[in-house]
């Protein structure tokens, strides 16, 4: 890698680009793309890309295009395609041009053939096998092949013959002539085409070679007027063929490579070969199975595009690889929900209370804020019923030491409403607690009690209102920090990771959220409606995160 251009600090690429445009090249236009492989669902760390491609084009009035990359027909199709520009509108993001590398396929041909009479490529017929064994390694250099001598005559008419489909797969092969001697093994005659006698979702049967993707990309860059391609850093020892490429055609602009850190995130894996494995061994639901660090995955899960949004400005744009805590990004989310969610209450694993002082047909309505910080969120009317839910765990027979909740005997307030104390605990024969009778102090509603502390609240829903909900909460979907440096990654996989809640008790009001609307479910975390799954019939609610960060070391 060349470290002469680095610079430590977010703002290295745009220092680039104003010095660019201080010396006047481009005519001052910035030109930006992003260019997936229609071969998955992007992840969190494609979006770390949107946001800088996107982003510069933005600051800079300048453009950005979403650019498929499908060179490789064998991986790819139309149901990722149409996923990725999905996604990419999802984040709010709007391309300024929309392209496909198939597009290109006439003018990378013809680049060939310009390459080939220039006596810059030609066609090698050995084996796969034979050029592996030619290549050399980093200390050792490569051996020239024994066709790297053909005439361009030769050349023209075997790659004509190749195009017209005569060969079969791996038969012949196009490569660049460089220098088999290079210090940079991407220099040592890379290849241009290979045979793939396969149809293309676009181009259909019309073509038997495909370029592969350093020929593809640099000169796709430049026939659309790129200025300034950015990529992660992998492809900083491919930059000198890049150039080498453009250099040698007849192209409309030079766009300049500028590479940089790949995202990296603790406990999961950002790969698309990766994922895919996930999803066709059905370790995850899907790609869009909230544990999975997709942006369908993420969106599902109930993360925001502005919260991923600023997630990619928290972490910034630097030269160094480095890997990031999944805290980064929760923090994220949690503040963005903090300011924007409403609050209510759910009750995930409810026990009953009976409040035996009131009389059984007690109906009394409160009035609850829907945002403590926010008066213009309003409030919600919110019923007050003799038998009510509570958390099960906001109860113990047995009082750990500091325990400020529900004990047999004890006091608590009700969220908004009464202070109650425990009176007595039902159990079945099998010994379990079924029922919690208590009664309650009618003269502490929004009041403190006289003569005692009682330092406890919990939330609750009235029994005679509340609906029954499906609530999932989730873990990390991998049990080690670096599951890619596992031997199979696949066995890093948390099987454990989603709880399902399937009694859950909410208001109701909670049941006509439309799906993807977010809360606070006091005191116990995020939450979304389920964009699939929830109805007002049976509503269902993924948490998103939970309300203090988890991750913290003690
Ligand atoms: P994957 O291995 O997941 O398929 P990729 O790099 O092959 O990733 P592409 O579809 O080729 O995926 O990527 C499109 C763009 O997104 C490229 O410019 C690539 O550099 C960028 N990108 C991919 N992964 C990351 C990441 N983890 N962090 C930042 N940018 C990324
Ligand atoms: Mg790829």
């Amino acid at each position: 890698m060349n470290q002469d251009d680095s610079k430590p600090g977010a703002n290295f690429i745009r220092n680039l680009i104003d010095a660019d445009q201080q010396a006047g090249k481009h005519g001052g236009r910035v030109t930006t793309r992003f260019p997936p492989e229609p071969n998955g669902y992007l992840h969190i760390g494609h979006v770390k890309s949107i946001c800088l491609n996107f982003g510069i084009a933005k600051q800079y009035n300048g453009q950005c295009n979403l650019r498929f990359d499908d060179t490789n027909p064998a991986k790819e199709s139309e149901e990722y395609v149409n996923a990725i520009k999905d996604d990419v509108s999802w984040l709010g993001f709007e391309w300024s041009g929309l392209h496909h590398a198939s597009d290109y396929f006439d003018q990378l041909y013809d680049f060939a053939v310009d390459l080939i009479k220039q006596g810059k490529a030609y066609v090698d017929s050995s084996s796969a096998e034979e050029m592996r064994s030619m290549r050399g390694t980093l200390t050792e250099p490569g051996i020239e092949s024994p066709y790297r001598n053909r005439t361009i005559e030769q050349n023209l008419e075997l790659f004509a013959s190749m195009k017209a489909g005569e060969f079969d797969d791996g038969e012949h092969i196009l490569r660049a002539k460089i220098d088999m001697t290079s210090g940079n093994i991407n220099m040592r005659d890379p290849a241009l085409y290979r045979i793939r006698k396969i149809s293309h979702v676009r181009t259909g049967d019309k073509w038997n070679i495909y370029p592969m993707y350093d020929f593809t990309h640099c000169l796709s860059d430049a026939i659309e007027g790129i200025t300034h391609s950015l990529c992660t850093l992998e492809f900083a020892d491919h930059r000198p063929l890049y150039d080498w490429v453009i250099d040698q055609l007849d192209t409309p602009c030079h766009p300049q490579q500028i590479e940089f850190a790949r995202l990296q995130l603790e406990y999961t894996m950002l790969s698309k070969r990766r994922l895919i494995q996930l999803v066709n061994d059905k370790l995850v639901d899907g790609w869009d199975d909230p544990r999975m660090p997709t942006v369908l995955g993420l969106r599902r899960r109930g993360y925001t595009p502005e919260s991923l949004k600023d997630f990619c400005e928290r972490i910034g744009i630097t030269k160094n690889d480095s890997v990031i805590e999944m805290a980064v990004l929760e923090t994220c989310i949690r503040d963005d929900l903090n300011a924007n969610a409403e609050r209510r209450l759910a009750v995930l694993d409810p026990i009953k209370v009976v409040i035996t002082s009131l009389p059984k047909e007690h109906s009394q309505t409160l009035s609850f804020q829907n945002h403590p910080q926010d008066e213009s969120a309003g409030t919600r009317a919110y019923e007050f019923n003799r038998e009510v839910y509570i958390e099960r765990e906001d109860f113990a027979e047995n009082p750990p030491p500091k325990y400020q909740r529900l004990v047999p005997g004890g006091e608590v307030r009700l969220r908004g409403c009464y202070i109650i104390k425990c009176t007595d605990v039902i159990k079945n024969d099998a010994g379990e607690i079924v029922e919690l009778h208590c009664t309650h102090d009618p003269d502490t509603l929004g009041k403190k009690p006289e003569g005692r502390k009682v330092k406890g609240v919990v939330h609750w829903v009235s029994a005679k209102t509340s609906l029954t909900a499906t609530i999932r909460l989730y873990d990390p979907l991998f049990s080690t920090s670096n599951p890619a440096a596992a031997e199979s990654f696949e066995s890093e996989v948390n099987v454990d990771s989603v709880t399902v809640m399937s009694n859950a008790r909410i208001e109701p009001s909670l049941a006509q959220a439309a799906p993807e609307t977010r809360f606070q479910f006091e005191r116990t975390g995020y939450f979304v409606a389920d964009r699939i799954d929830h109805s007002q019939q049976a509503p269902v609610f993924n948490r998103v995160v939970t309300l203090r960060d988890v991750w913290a070391k003690p």
